[in-house]
C-alpha cells in the first residue's frame, strides 16, 4: 500500500478535499517518517512539528467548513532556510544568522500561509546558497537519500532531500545558478527555476540579486505547477518582481506536446561527461520526438563563458549584499572589543564561513577601482551575449533540452577543489544569466543514481516547460521511483 506520505499533493488534496483523509493525519505520516530518517539523510535545520500540527487543525477546520480551499491547504511543505518566517530562524545555514528570527514574512511565505500550508521545516543549505553541496552549510552536511555517503547537490540540498525522502510533499529552494535544479537532479525529483521576476524575492536572503530566483522542488510536474502557482505573481515590495499576472500552470498541462520545437543546444555536450548521462539525455530527446516534438539542433555559441561571467557578477553583488553583516544591525556580534573595526572584523571573521569569505573577496576585488572594466563590465557584456544567445535560439524553439548536471551525485568530500565544484552548475548558469526559466526533471539513472534532463523556456514560458515535464513523465517512471534502503 502507498504510505501517506508517498502521495503527490494532488493526490493527497483530492483526499483531503473528500473527507477520506485528514491533514493532521498526513502531517503526523510526514512528522513520523521525519522521525525515522531525518537522523541519516540531515536535510532540515529546523523541523517546526508544533506549528506544523497546529496549522494542520487549522487546515482541517477549512476543510469541514468549506471556505478558503487551496490545492495546497493542509500539505506538508519545507522551506530553505533563507526565506524570511516571522519569528523563526532563518539562518542560511549560516553562524552569521544562526539566532536570526526575521520580523516578517516573506511574500512568498505571506502566500504560502495564506493557502493554509502545513510548514514542516526548514532546510539545510550551503552557507548564503553559496555551493553545490550543502557541505558549506555551517551546522552539518546534508545526506542524498539514494546513497547516503554522497552529496544531495546544492544549494537547495536540504529542501530537495526532504521530497526525495518523503519527509515534505513539496518544498521551496532558491536559485541563483543552479540551485534548485542541480539538486533536483542528483536527487530525482521536478525542480523549477522560474523566470527573473516571476516570484518576488522580498524576504528572500539575498545573495546575488539581478540572478536570485525562488521556486519549487516536487515529486512530479503537477505538483511543481500547483507549487509555482502559489508563490508565482507581482509584488509592490519587490520592484524587480513583474507585474505581468501568472499563468494558470495546471491548465497548461494538455498531456500533449505535438508540434512544439525543442532544440538540443550543441555546446551543452561537454567533454569527459559520463557516457551514461550523453545516453540518458540523448534517450530522452528520441522520446519527446516520438511524443510529436519537433526536434532541432541549436546553437548557444557564447555558453562556455557562462560560469566564467557567473563567478564575476554573482560575488560582486554578492559582496555588496553581505557588507550588512557588520555585527551592528542583527544576526552575531564579536562583543569582545571596545574598538568598533576589531568588532567588525571580527565578526566577519567568526561568522562567515571559508566559502562566502572566498566570494565576498572575488566580488570586492572585481568591483575595485582599476578592475571594475577589466572584469566586472566584461562579464555583464558576456552576460548580453548569452542572454542574445538564447532570444535567437527561442525564435526557432519553444524549449530547448539538455542535461541538467554534468554528472550524478558525488560522493560528500570527493570534491575539495572549489573550481570543480563550479563546474556543477555548466549547464544551469546560462539561464540565470539571462533571466529565463528552466526546470530539472527526472531523466534516468546510472547504477542507482538519478540523472536529471533540464528543459529551459523562454522568459515567462514556464507553462510550457511544465507542460512538456508533464507529457514527459506520462511515459517514464523515473519520477515514481523511491530511494530504497532508506
Ligand atoms: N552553485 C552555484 C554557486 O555556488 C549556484 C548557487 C545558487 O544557485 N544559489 O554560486
Amino acid at each position: 500500500m502507498t504510505e501517506l506520505y508517498q502521495l503527490t499533493i494532488h493526490e493527497a488534496g483530492e483526499l483531503l478535499r473528500q473527507g477520506k483523509i485528514s491533514s493532521v493525519e498526513l502531517t503526523q505520516a510526514h512528522l513520523e517518517r521525519i522521525r525515522q530518517v531525518e537522523p541519516k539523510v540531515k536535510a532540515f535545520t529546523l523541523v517546526t512539528d508544533e506549528l506544523a500540527l497546529k496549522q494542520a487543525r487549522e487546515a482541517d477546520r477549512r476543510f469541514a467548513s468549506g471556505e478558503n480551499l487551496s490545492p495546497l491547504t493542509g500539505i506538508p511543505i519545507a522551506i530553505k532556510d533563507l526565506i524570511c518566517t516571522k519569528d523563526i530562524t532563518t539562518t542560511c545555514s549560516s553562524r552569521m544568522l544562526a539566532n536570526f528570527k526575521p520580523p516578517f514574512d516573506a511574500t512568498v511565505m505571506q502566500h504560502l500561509n495564506a493557502t493554509g500550508i502545513v510548514m514542516v521545516g526548514k532546510t539545510n543549505m550551503d552557507e548564503f546558497a553559496m555551493g553545490s553541496s550543502t557541505e558549506h552549510s555551517a551546522f552539518f552536511p546534508t545526506h542524498n537519500p539514494w546513497d547516503l555517503e554522497r552529496a544531495p547537490g546544492g544549494s537547495s540540498g536540504g529542501s530537495a532531500a526532504a521530497v526525495a525522502a518523503g519527509m515534505a510533499m513539496g518544498a521551496y529552494g532558491s536559485d541563483t545558478g543552479g540551485s534548485i535544479r542541480q539538486p533536483a537532479s542528483l536527487c530525482n525529483v521536478v525542480g523549477l527555476k522560474p523566470t527573473y521576476g516571476r516570484v518576488s524575492r522580498f524576504g528572500l536572503v539575498a545573495f546575488a540579486s539581478s540572478l536570485d530566483q525562488i521556486g519549487p522542488f516536487a515529486r512530479n510536474a503537477r505538483d511543481a505547477a500547483i507549487l509555482l502557482q502559489a508563490i508565482a505573481g507581482p509584488d509592490a515590495s519587490d520592484s524587480t518582481c513583474s507585474p505581468q499576472p501568472a499563468q494558470d500552470y495546471s491548465a497548461a498541462l494538455t498531456g500533449s506536446i505535438k508540434g512544439l520545437r525543442i532544440g538540443v543546444p550543441k555546446e551543452y555536450r561537454i567533454e569527459g561527461m559520463p557516457e551514461e548521462i550523453v545516453q540518458a539525455t540523448q534517450a530522452s530527446v528520441e522520446l519527446l520526438r516520438s511524443m510529436g516534438a519537433e526536434i532541432k539542433e541549436v546553437s548557444l555559441p557564447h555558453t562556455k563563458y557562462g560560469i566564467a561571467a557567473y563567478y564575476i557578477i554573482a560575488p560582486a553583488e554578492a559582496s555588496a549584499n553581505l557588507a550588512r553583516y557588520d555585527g551592528v544591525k542583527y544576526g552575531y556580534s564579536y562583543r569582545d572589543t571596545t574598538d568598533m573595526w576589531e568588532a567588525m572584523e571580527k565578526t566577519r571573521e567568526n561568522g562567515f564561513g571559508a566559502e562566502v569569505k572566498r566570494r565576498i573577496m572575488l566580488g570586492t576585488f572585481a568591483l575595485s577601482a582599476g578592475y571594475y572594466d577589466a572584469y566586472y563590465k566584461q562579464a555583464e557584456k558576456v552576460r548580453s551575449l548569452i542572454t542574445q544567445d538564447f532570444e535567437r535560439a527561442f525564435k526557432d524553439c519553444d524549449a530547448l533540452v539538455s542535461p541538467a548536471t554534468p554528472g550524478v551525485a558525488f560522493k560528500l568530500g570527493e570534491i575539495s577543489d572549489p573550481y570543480q565544484m563550479y563546474l556543477q552548475d555548466v549547464f544551469t548558469i546560462p539561464a540565470n544569466l539571462a533571466g529565463i526559466c528552466g526546470v530539472s526533471i527526472p531523466g534516468g539513472f546510472s547504477n542507482g543514481l538519478p540523472i536529471g534532463l533540464q528543459l529551459l523556456g523562454n522568459a515567462f514560458a514556464e507553462d510550457i516547460i511544465l507542460r512538456i515535464a508533464d507529457t514527459f513523465e506520462r511515459e517514464t517512471n523515473y519520477h515514481t521511483c523511491w530511494p530504497a534502503n532508506l
